[in-house]
């Protein structure tokens, strides 16, 4: 149903759809239609003009009534046209898949084959083909076939190779399926739809070489009419009776146009990365609709985001991963921030700096301030000045992040000469120093390593080069050590807390983790379901949580040498953000919850030096005696 309000969005091609529809309706309905038989002569009727008594669209040459030669016509081109596409996909599909899937020598010899077969032209192929297995509509279909086989062929191999290397494909072998289940289970579902792309895109060329070869008295023998042999028979009357030709001629064009518009429809509904919007170029910054004005700052802090609010519209729904966040952080200070997945933490970070996807993410309320400038809504000039340079990023996967064919040198050197024109050689000596202060041991030589070559944890270190590499004055760490093991993760972590004592850097870390938070932060933000409901000294909130969430979430920190502990793991999951609860978003996990939780908004309250809670009946028990 999504593919068919795809397309009908598209209006060429759905206006291609109802022609085709209809085109198809009535060839489908020819044999009860009250028409004139196709192939009676009538001597005396020949070249009726259209609109004459008896027969609509006027006679030909043998006096047949055009209307129903033109009916029926379009009928068999249709047959034979959509018979030659099924063919040629299926064959060439099953072509293409075997070579792409077994590779090696299968690959070789077969594609060598398809290749002799497209080094000729094709209607040139086509013609030897039915010459040498003569005239005849049957015939020509058989050619028309064969000559688009390689097209499928090449397309589906290509695609095929690409998947038969996947991990899903290993899994499956693994698994313990046989080549053939595999080939139909894991890799014809996802070649399906090319196939289907392939193949309505190409029906029009196949009519149309099946009408080429008829033209030519080699597709459909008299009387029988097809649209090719209606031109053909015509071709002497073009002059003298125009009728004849612009009849068929019409046809072939309506439909060939129909079905090409329909195809590129079909291709664009039918590819998920059209749908999911990804071919659509996301913009430079973050689309910005503030319906209020921009909240003035409170706190005089280096960067304080006030009131923010994200939402991602993706077609008729509303997310609101980002609900209203108040935060700031103090040069050299390290702000955490909590949250299971999904609670708004990484599209919080990107909003800073405008860097969630729009579409489908907008940014519709709230400020950031850095430095005494509001950057929401900030030119792009001034956003991508700052981007780097003042606010760098770290986040979580560096192989993601870092170019795997660069080396992390060339990377680094790019990364300062973005911000500032100084010569390759002074950019390199300061590559490696930065290498030397995120403690990558000889770094003279790692400078010139690819990411590949790296370990995880090395990858990170550069990962956290770059984002030092202009001096920033904010880093925002978007779970820089979750991909890590818990000794590098250690080491990273010492790794940024020397660097913030050192360079006075103001962190904002974002992690899932309440381990990670003691170490590092001074303070800690709680958020969920994209609102912060606690915030406080780091310290405190560990010592006496409470929201229940914080509190809960506390517990679900194993400890070690605690001795045995019961694990609490959180019941329930978090809400979705496009249908958020009136009241408190935890209500429905919480154990202390009552109807007045529900009943409206909760705000944010003081509930102690610089703490703050969102919750109407706040923990007051103390954490464990350590
Ligand atoms: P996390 O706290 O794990 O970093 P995120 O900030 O990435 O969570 O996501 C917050 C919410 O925003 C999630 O509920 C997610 O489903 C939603 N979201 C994130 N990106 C998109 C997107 N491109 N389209 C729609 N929803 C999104
Ligand atoms: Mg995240």
């Amino acid at each position: 149903m999504a593919f068919l309000k795809l397309l009908a969005r598209n209006r060429l091609a759905l206006g291609g759809l109802i022609v085709m529809g209809v085109v198809v309706f009535v060839a489908l309905i020819t044999p009860i239609l009250p028409l004139a038989d196709p192939d009676a002569t009538a001597t005396a009727d020949r070249f009726k003009p259209p609109f004459s008594e008896g027969a609509i669209l006027g006679t030909d040459h043998l006096g047949r009534d055009l209307l129903s030669r033109l009916l029926w016509g379009t009928r068999l081109s249709l047959a034979v046209g959509f018979a030659a596409a099924f063919i040629a996909a299926t064959l060439g599909a099953a072509i293409g898949i075997i070579a792409g899937f077994y590779g090696g020598r299968t690959d070789n010899v077969i594609m060598r084959g398809v290749d002799m077969l497209m080094a000729f032209p094709y209607i040139l192929l086509a013609l030897a083909i039915v010459a040498a297995l003569g005239p005849g509509l049957l015939n020509a279909l058989i050619a028309v076939a064969a000559v688009n086989v390689p097209f499928f062929a090449r397309n589906i191999r290509g695609i095929t190779v690409g998947i038969a290397h996947q991990e899903f494909v290993d899994a499956a072998r693994l698994a313990g399926m046989r080549n053939s289940e595999i080939i139909i289970r894991e890799v014809l579902p996802n070649v399906l739809p090319v196939i289907v792309i392939a193949m309505s895109t190409t029906i029009g060329w196949m009519i149309l070489e099946t009408a080429g070869l008829s033209f030519l008295g080699l597709g459909s023998q008299p009387p029988q009419a097809d649209l090719g042999s209606m031109l053909g028979e015509a071709r002497s009357a073009l002059i003298t009776n125009p009728h004849t030709s612009i009849v068929p001629g019409t046809m072939i064009l309506i439909i060939v146009m129909a079905i090409n518009l329909l195809g590129d429809g079909i291709r664009d509904a039918l590819d998920p990365r059209l749908k999911s919007g990804a071919l659509s170029r996301p913009m430079a910054a973050t689309q910005v609709e503030r319906r209020e004005n921009a909240p003035a700052a409170q706190t005089g802090a280096l960067l304080e985001i006030a009131d923010l609010r994200t939402e991602f519209r993706v077609r008729s729904r509303v997310y609101k991963a980002v609900g209203g966040v108040d935060l700031h952080v103090e040069q050299g200070e390290c702000l955490g921030i909590i949250g299971e997945s999904g609670s708004g933490k990484s599209v919080t970070a990107l909003s800073v700096m405008g860097l969630v996807a729009s579409p489908p993410g907008v940014i519709t309320g709230g400020a950031v301030h850095f430095d005494g400038t509001d950057l929401i809504g900030a030119p792009y000039r001034q956003l991508r000045s700052l981007r780097g340079r003042r606010v760098a990023y770290i986040f979580q996967d560096p192989l993601a992040t870092l170019h795997p064919l660069y080396r992390v040198g060339d990377q680094l050197v790019e990364a300062i000469q973005t911000h500032e024109s100084v010569s390759k050689s002074t950019a390199r000596a300061r590559a490696i120093d930065l290498l030397k202060s995120v403690r990558i041991p000889n770094a003279e030589n790692r400078i010139d390593s690819f990411p590949h070559e790296m370990s995880g944890g090395m990858r990170q270190r550069v990962g956290i080069a770059m984002a030092l590499a202009n001096d920033p004055d904010v880093i925002i760490a978007d779970e820089p050590t979750t991909a890590l093991d818990v000794t590098v993760q250690a080491q990273i972590l010492s790794v940024l807390s020397d660097l913030r004592r050192e360079r006075g850097l103001a962190i904002i870390f974002i992690t899932h983790d309440f381990g990670v938070v003691g170490q590092l932060c001074d303070r800690v933000a709680v958020m969920y379901a994209g609102r912060i409901v606690e915030e406080g000294p780091t310290g405190e909130v560990l010592r006496a949580p409470q929201h229940p969430y914080t509190s809960r979430l506390i517990d679900c920190v194993p400890t070690l040498g605690g001795g045995q502990r019961k694990l609490a793991a959180i019941p329930g999951l978090p809400p979705v953000v496009d249908r958020l609860p009136d009241g408190c978003a935890f209500a429905d996990r919480c154990d202390k919850a009552q109807d007045v939780c529900r009943a409206a908004d909760i705000a944010l309250g003081e509930t102690g030096e610089g703490r703050k809670t969102r919750c109407l009946f706040p923990e007051t028990t103390q954490k464990g005696a350590a």
